[in-house]
């Protein structure tokens, strides 16, 4: 993965600030976060925190390149709660195309347990994987 150089950060915050005082020509020089809307200055890109940060509107993860400024919490939280499921989703968009194993969780009311799927003789089976499983929680879902 590329990592954004110091000065194409600048050079991006330069831009935006520059966007921005175009329709706000009051506000010079801030850039605004497009997640939360939040206005930071120039030396937030050099803070860790509050700071602003490189954000990839695609995952990196799906060789996403297009990238962006963002609040650095605004990208902890998106990587956390969307990228990581947009991640997993896209993997098993994947593996729905081909045939293969695919490992998860299976879930009913308060029990799960680790299963692998596994797409073959034109069908889906499944089964239980021991080691990622709580035997109790197994039992409640099958009821052995
Ligand atoms: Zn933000």
């Amino acid at each position: 993965m590329a990592r954004v150089s110091k000065k194409a950060r600048r050079q991006a915050f330069e831009r935006y600030a520059a966007n921005l005082s175009l329709y706000h020509p009051s506000v010079v020089g801030q850039f605004l976060c497009p997640i939360c809307r939040t206005v930071h200055g120039l030396d937030a890109l050099d803070q860790p925190d509050p700071g602003v940060t490189v954000g990839h509107v695609v995952p990196q993860k799906l060789d996403g390149r297009v990238w962006t400024l963002e609040c650095k919490c605004c990208n902890s939280r998106l990587g956390s709660d969307a990228d990581a499921h947009l991640v997993k989703e896209h993997r098993f968009r994947q593996w729905e195309q081909a045939e293969g194993t695919w490992q998860g969780r299976l879930r009913m009311g308060d029990s799960e347990m680790g299963v692998e799927f596994d797409r073959a003789n034109a069908g889906l089976h499944f089964r239980e994987i021991a080691k990622q499983s709580d035997p109790r929680q197994s039992n409640a879902l099958f009821r052995k």
